[in-house]
């Protein structure tokens, strides 16, 4: 299977070499021929604002609406996560959003003082996974999400917000999977895939 991962900006060089770990061809997307080839997409963390602007310069958000339309897998981290929701508070007065997964988030919605803090995600729900450890998050100027719609499946919260979520082949984290050794979240997202 081929997974792309958005390489315009930001942390797309870790997610990469993960999703070679698990045992995939990962594939630079940087182009809409590059997205044409892809079976799967990761959406990386970096800064949601950028990272929308050059979508429009490389003229890929087009392509790229229409392949998540059509059920293309996809796991957004972070910024990514910012770049799939329905509606974005606090972001730049241009920044579009591609509206494939049903919440509603806030761009470093975690505040200045703590704007950057790592927490132990407990990921479960019945049919997902059954993990005996947490998965070790590593928030950075993390979007909060604040509303979930009713086909969203929250797959983790940490003190009350989900950090988690996953609607059909749209799934997205708040933190940085990549960060760390652990490689379950991509595991479990090809795995669906
Ligand atoms: N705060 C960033 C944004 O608004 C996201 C941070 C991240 O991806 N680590 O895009």
């Amino acid at each position: 299977m081929k997974v792309g991962v958005l390489a315009l900006q930001g942390a797309f060089a870790r997610h990469a070499a993960v999703l070679a770990d698990v045992g995939v061809t990962p594939i630079e997307v940087k182009t809409p021929e590059h997205l044409s080839g892809v079976d799967a997409l990761v959406m990386p963390g970096g800064e949601s604002t950028t990272m929308s602007m050059l979508l429009d310069i490389t003229e890929m958000r087009h392509p790229l609406a229409e392949r998540l339309a059509g059920g293309l897998p996809v796991f957004g981290t972070c910024a990514g996560m910012i770049l799939l929701a329905s509606s974005v508070a606090d972001g730049r007065s241009d920044q579009e959003s591609l509206a494939a997964i049903d919440i509603d988030v806030r761009r470093n919605g975690y505040g200045r003082q703590i704007d950057s803090f790592e927490a132990d995600v407990n990921v479960g729900g019945e049919g997902i996974c059954d993990w005996d450890l947490p998965f070790h998050g590593v928030f950075i100027r993390a979007p909060v999400v604040e509303r979930v719609g009713d086909g969203v499946d929250v797959l983790a919260s940490v003190d009350g917000q989900p950090v988690l979520c996953r609607q059909g082949q749209v799934m997205v984290a708040s933190f940085h999977p990549e960060l760390t050794d652990d490689r379950r979240l991509h595991e479990l997202f090809v795995e669906a895939a």
